[in-house]
């Protein structure tokens, strides 16, 4: 007789990934890593690190704390990713929208971040610049909200529709046969240059309104800027700026401007240098602003008044546009790659989007286009041409990013110095190694940290062990704070 014997099978083979990856975390290890989802604060693709940290005491040299991730599940340390865009991870981008909003805050009304009160009586306006026509779109609400008839020029043809807000026709042009293609796909890539044309020109034309020389403006007065970029539901960028006068006097940081220096001076120069910057792109001819722009001063107060803004308004309704990005006109969040151009509509991206990203994808080629090659247009085919920064500042404007970055982590010490043992970063010194090990949570603990509500949306986001970002060619060098992890 003759017994069937049955091989044990093994459990691996029996339960999916997802059980696999929950059954190794058991004991310690789910614990630990329970603790670092919850200092992840909701982060949507957490970063992978691999590496080492010590403290030293810097008065006696003394290893005062060893940290490696070799006890971690995995080996690895998750770390917020950093990542501005809201369609990427919310969570991060809630960070990003509150540090830009103080950023943009504390250089209105000042009193704080090295910023004085008296910044409050600078003449300050919310500027928004944009680009010109390449042809009519469909015609959204207005700025009041109300409904308008879609007919975008008195000549050109018209749909007549009274589109509302979320129609997917808004910002589609009329006739995509006469639609100006190449000039859209290289203004947005010249959009940056034609930034920094108009910070010169502005600074001229005020010099010349005040019958200086350009010497002399710039002794005495100082222009300071925050900006943010904001697609158009037409796949264009325009700018929304703070821009605010200063005056310059030994000593002093954001001394008041002298009194000639005027809010009329300055919207009026704005607007004459709006109207005079070109910039020349090959093949194609001179790029410049659009017709529309809008000045608006910033009033010292909590409450808008008529055309004048409030600080609270301005720094809201900027921060605001901080974590979008080109998604918002249909196109990808990500990077283009060749296979895909042939299949864009199969992948949801509206007819628009397609012919923008095709154009820019055309004019990239480096061999028929080698007077573009500079302009990288493939690589940034995605953003339909522009590879700008989306919220910048000069240096006077206001702190940093990383300065807020910074505040949080000496918070985070100080917090933990009531609970556990916290080193004085003004007597220590943090060595530290990274290596990138991954991005995203494997299946068990996606479909584990789904499970773990991270709470609203509006709570403060809660201490995470580091505030890294990862490179944006993705290698493995990070900005790491000095807070030991
Ligand atoms: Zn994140
Ligand atoms: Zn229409």
């Amino acid at each position: 007789m003759t017994h069937e014997i049955e091989l044990p099978i093994p459990v691996g083979d029996l339960v999916g990934p997802v059980i696999r990856d929950l059954a190794r975390r058991s004991g310690h290890d789910l614990n630990r890593w329970l603790d670092q989802v919850h200092r992840l604060g909701g982060c949507r693709e957490p970063l992978r690190l691999t590496g080492h940290s010590t403290t030293v005491d810097t008065c006696t040299g003394e290893v005062i704390s060893r940290y490696t991730t070799k006890a971690e599940p995995h080996g690895q340390l998750l770390i917020r990713c950093g990542n501005r865009r809201a369609s990427r991870c919310p969570a991060c981008a809630e960070t990003y929208r509150r540090d830009t909003f103080h950023l943009i805050r504390s250089g209105l009304l000042g009193g704080d971040k090295g910023v004085p009160e008296t910044v409050r009586t600078h003449p300050r306006v919310l500027a928004t610049l944009t680009a010109p026509s390449f042809g009519p779109v469909h015609r959204g609400p207005g700025k009041d909200g109300k409904t308008i008839v879609c007919h975008p020029r008195r000549t050109d043809p018209a749909c007549f529709t009274w589109h509302k807000t979320g129609d997917p026709r808004i910002g589609q042009p009329l006739d995509p046969e006469t639609y100006d293609y190449t000039g859209h796909v290289l203004w947005n890539a010249h959009a940056g240059d034609l930034w920094r044309r108009f910070t010169i020109y502005l600074r001229r034309h005020m010099a010349a309104a005040a019958g200086l020389t350009r010497k002399v403006f710039n002794g005495v007065v100082r222009l300071s800027f925050a900006k943010v970029a904001e697609y158009q539901a037409r796949g264009v960028v325009h700018f929304h700026a703070v821009i605010r006068l200063d005056g310059r006097s030994c000593g002093t940081s954001l001394a008041a401007p002298p009194p000639w220096a005027t809010v009329e001076l300055l919207s009026d120069a704005i607007r004459s240098a709006v109207a005079a910057v070109r910039v020349d792109a090959p093949e194609y001819g001179p790029l410049a602003w659009g017709q529309q722009i809008d000045v608006a001063t910033i009033s010292p107060g909590a409450l808008d008044h008529g055309t004048a803004l409030s600080e609270r308004a301005v720094a809201g309704y900027v921060a605001k546009y901080a974590t979008k990005s080109a998604e918002t006109s249909g196109t990808l969040d990500r990077a283009v790659r060749a296979h895909e151009i042939p299949r864009l509509h199969t992948m949801g991206i509206p007819d628009h989007a397609v012919r923008l990203i095709r154009t820019a994808w055309h004019l990239g080629n480096a061999l028929s286009r080698p007077d573009l090659a500079h302009l990288r247009l493939r690589d940034w085919a995605h953003m339909l041409g522009f590879r700008g920064h989306f919220s910048t500042r000069s240096r006077a404007y206001s702190t940093t990013l990383g300065a807020l970055r910074q505040a949080r982590a000496d918070y985070r010490l100080t917090q933990r110095a009531n609970h556990e043992r916290a080193f004085d970063p003004d007597t220590t010194l943090v060595l530290a190694h990274w290596k990138f090990a991954g991005q995203g949570y494997t299946p068990g603990e996606f479909a584990l940290a789904s499970g773990l509500a991270s709470g609203p949306p509006n709570d403060p986001p809660p201490a995470c062990p580091s505030l890294a970002l990862v490179s944006p060619d993705g290698s493995d060098r990070f900005e790491i704070t000095r807070e030991e992890v």
